[in-house]
């Protein structure tokens, strides 16, 4: 995806107020991401780890979205699987929650998936990061619809939140 500046993050979130965009944890190193290989830069606040972030490009304008995820905790044994890049962890999937955009999310409503718990699906499905043994199913699918998939699944997310 195209670089993203630290300005065009924060006015890119889509469910939470003007202020918490102005406020939150935005990573200083977005020069040195590796925008080619992203498809989405997913991060979260080194002082509050339950708070989780991911800024992509959807239909070329920059889309964020602010999550509350439970840590990849180190007591969870059981496999499990990231929605969106499907790569397996044990341990290393999170629920992330979203608060849905406008009226609704105000209303208290939000939508889950469970998503690799460091928000590097990008990486898991280029090979860039490893998850282990067994992280990826045997697939015939090429890297290039891989990828197409995982975009496919966070636009699919994205577009529940903004319903
Ligand atoms: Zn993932």
């Amino acid at each position: 995806m195209k670089p993203l500046t630290e300005q065009e993050i924060r006015t890119a979130f889509v469910n939470c107020t003007k202020g918490e965009a102005k406020r939150l944890s935005v990573p200083r190193d977005l020069a040195e991401q590796p925008w080619d290989e992203l498809d989405f830069l997913g991060w979260r606040d080194p002082r509050a780890p339950d708070r989780a972030y991911l800024a992509t490009e959807l239909d070329g304008r920059p889309v964020a979205l602010a999550l509350r995820g439970t840590g990849g905790a180190s007591w969870q044994t059981r496999r499990s699987m990231c929605s969106i890049c499907l790569t397996t962890h044990t341990g290393g999937v999170s629920l992330m929650v979203a608060a849905k955009a406008g009226k609704a999310g105000q209303q208290g409503n939000s939508v889950g998936a469970y998503m690799c718990s460091d928000l590097a699906c990008p990486l898991y499905v280029r090979g860039r990061k490893d998850a282990g043994v067994g992280a990826r199913l045997p697939e015939s699918l090429t890297l290039e619809e891989k990828i197409r998939r995982t975009v496919a699944n966070l636009g699919a997310f994205i577009a529940k939140v903004t319903a």
